[in-house]
């Protein structure tokens, strides 16, 4: 069962990305959020989170299904997708693999999202540094997003 601080900081970190509906996180938008992803655990929500903040096709703010999408590609089995230490069949190399479909051959989280462990954490600092400074926007925000500013 997600906690519901744990979907507010997830949405937190959408709306730095994505200008959400009503125009900001508030209460009742993190309760409509909660409601639609509660089941799943924080865990499968922020691997989720992530991968939604590295896909370039989604431009605008992620609904409850876009990211139910991602945790659950198949709806009637709740499940979440595969990590797991082994071999990626795109690029060859050993490491945490991830694959979305059940039975879809692994890949390495770089080959999935484009983007290296390094650059991973390189945006999880720019996300909490965006949180403070309103005109900071990395050019990976800007791929992401398509937006040329904030
Ligand atoms: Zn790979």
């Amino acid at each position: 069962m997600a906690n519901k601080d744990h979907v507010e900081g997830l949405l937190e970190n959408f709306s730095l990305l994505w200008k959400p509906r009503p125009g900001r996180v508030t209460g009742e938008f993190v309760e409509v959020y909660w409601k639609a992803l509660k089941t799943f655990s924080d865990k499968q929500l922020t691997d989720a989170a992530e991968l939604v903040m590295n896909d370039p096709n989604i431009k605008s703010f992620p609904a409850p299904g876009k990211i139910r999408e991602v945790i659950a590609p198949d709806e009637s089995k709740n499940k979440s997708f595969d990590t797991r230490e082994g071999y990626c069949f795109e690029c060859g190399k050993t490491g945490t693999t991830v694959s979305i479909i059940p039975g879809e051959k692994p890949k390495c989280r770089r080959c999935y999202s484009g983007i290296t462990v390094e650059e991973h954490k390189e945006r999880v600092q720019d996300l909490s540094r965006m949180q403070s400074d309103k005109k900071f926007w990395p050019d990976w925000a800007r791929e992401v997003t398509g937006r040329a500013e904030r």
